[in-house]
């Protein structure tokens, strides 16, 4: 590789509310291509869905609930920016809404323009126009109100020597709209009033806009910070004020609440490329989701692969199949050359893979681990597999030896070959610690547990206390290495699968009382 490498271009892009859909074209075809993101904690949680395996993935969050020492620095976040440019790599800095509405854009901007550094802006829906639309609240509407305001304010407003000037903020004569959390509410709706706006407008609160745990919550403006509080509102949420914010009560589009994990935050903690299953249906289901991965699935080098010799081939995870049908392809193969053979698949996840691939599983067993799969072979040993002498086992470099062996004793010769390896990735800081305080984290598998507890320990100290959230094993390998860690299991799935362990969720969920019986004060 040359040592002077042209600089990058930096991309500024907006990735929307937080509905995946309401991403923009653009934005996604950056995402897909760019080397490195730096994004946010508001960023659209299924954007990065969409980068490249293979593409460095920097959080440089400002969250203000987990304290300063969490957080990175503005000067950090553009530092790095310019140095991954200068290296020559294709950098997006994605951030949550608009990425020139009160997110710092435009510095950004500025100090790529300084560094003589090329860059483009993409434009994303800012969190307003998100929840003026999911909430059923027009902006604008003829005879109620022509202009919109949009006014951040985290600042105290009875702070001297505030930059808002609250006096015209109440005279102005349109909806306003600010961006900010709960936390001074109280004061902002103080100085508003007093500076001569009516207790009696309507006014509405917008929480997690455009996710499927939305909430929005309507009243008049005077009683707005005691339903906030009251309501227990959490970021990310925006407050509308103006004779607008009533129609939501005829224009509420979306049922609200109704989603059976809505409240709830839960912490996937398996690799990004596999986590995005899981995350989607658990946000579908409304719950907040954290992804902190911490293994990350890499394919080992690529090596033809001649399926001819094996009249059995077991794959043992959906992360196998397309690493397999590239050996395939590598061997001038296709799926025919699978059609003298029984496919073996250790459970559903496995088998639709390889559907995708029009390959249908002659072997599913029951308990997806491959104790379940042996047993399934054992007991059609004397009929229609009755035949078989070779098999291949594809899988994981450090998967459990139980397959391989186990069908050795059966009297069937087995290959092993070792389709790709899952190493340890870690998780950045801020993420271990939202996700160990999340309501629910959930272990997908042993190395999910080992890498995670190790990042743990070596962002909290070791203490295994940080671990407040409630524990999911997807099933008994699992829990028994969260055992060995000294961390007790509180819900197992009965099924070893996704949605085996989701149902185990939901289930504790609903006897607990619903999501209000989970949450700690
Ligand atoms: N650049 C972003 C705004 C960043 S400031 C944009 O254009 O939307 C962060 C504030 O935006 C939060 O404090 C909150 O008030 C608001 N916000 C961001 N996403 C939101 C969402 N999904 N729902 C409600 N408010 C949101």
């Amino acid at each position: 590789m040359s040592e002077q490498r042209a600089p990058g271009r930096v991309y500024l892009v907006g990735a929307g509310p937080g509905a995946s859909g309401l991403l923009t074209l653009r934005a996604r075809e950056l995402i897909e291509g760019a080397d490195v993101i730096l994004y946010d904690r508001l960023i659209a949680p299924e954007a990065l869905d969409h980068a490249r395996p293979d593409a460095e993935l920097l959080y440089v969050g400002k969250d203000g609930a987990a304290g300063k020492d969490l957080s990175v620095a503005q000067e950090q976040t553009i530092a790095l920016m310019l140095e991954r440019a200068r290296a020559g790599r294709s950098v997006v800095r994605l951030k949550g809404g608009d990425p020139l509405l009160f997110g710092r854009g435009g510095e950004e901007a500025q100090a790529l323009a300084a560094a003589k550094i090329g860059f483009e802006i993409v434009p994303g829906i800012t969190a307003a126009l998100g929840a003026g639309a999911y909430a059923g609240i027009p902006l604008t509407q003829r005879h109620l109100a022509s202009a919109v305001a949009l006014v951040t304010a985290h600042e105290d407003p009875s702070k001297e020597g505030s930059d808002i000037d609250w006096e015209a903020l109440a005279r102005f004569p349109g909806t306003l709209v600010l961006y900010m959390g709960v936390r001074r509410l109280d004061a902002a709706v103080g100085a508003l009033i007093a500076g001569g706006r009516s207790g009696d407008e309507p006014a509405a609160i917008v929480e997690a806009a455009t996710l499927p745990h939305q909430r929005t919550l309507r009243c008049a403006l005077a009683q707005l910070p005691e339903l906030a509080r009251k309501a227990s509102v959490r970021a990310p949420a925006l407050t509308i004020i103006g004779a607008v914010a009533e129609l939501a009560d005829q224009l509420q589009w979306r049922a609200p609440g109704e989603l059976p994990l809505a409240g709830l935050s839960i912490a996937v903690t398996r690799a990004r490329a596999q986590a995005s299953a899981l995350a989607k249906r658990l946000r579908a289901l409304g719950a907040e989701v954290i992804e902190a991965p911490a293994i990350a699935i890499r394919e080992l080098a690529l090596q033809p692969l001649d399926p001819a010799p094996y009249d059995l081939i077991c794959l043992t995870s959906a992360n196998g199949v397309a690493p397999f049908f590239d050996r395939l392809a590598s061997a001038g193969c296709d799926a025919r050359s699978l059609a003298h053979a029984r496919v073996a698949a250790i459970g559903p996840g496995t088998a639709r893979a390889l559907f995708a691939r029009g390959i249908r599983a002659d072997l599913i067993p029951t308990r997806y681990v491959a104790e379940g799969l042996l047993e399934m072979i054992a007991e059609r040993r004397e009929g229609d597999l009755a035949h078989i002498s070779r098999a291949l086992v594809a899988r994981a470099r450090e998967a459990r030896e139980e397959l391989p062996q186990g069908l050795r004793a059966l009297g069937i010769e087995t290959d092993v070959v070792a389709l790709y390896e899952t190493v340890a990735v870690s998780p950045p800081r801020a993420l271990i610690g939202a996700a160990a305080g999340c309501d629910y984290i959930t272990f997908t598998s042993s190395s999910t547990v080992r890498n995670f507890l190790d990042a743990l320990g070596a962002a909290e100290g070791g203490d295994p206390e940080r671990l407040r959230a409630r524990v999911v094993s997807i099933g008994p390998v699992t829990s028994a290495q969260l055992a060995e860690r000294g961390v007790s299991v509180d819900v197992e799935a009965e099924r070893h699968d996704i949605e085996g362990l989701i149902d185990a969720l939901l289930a504790d969920v609903q006897a607990h009382g619903g999501a209000a019986g989970i949450k700690r004060p």
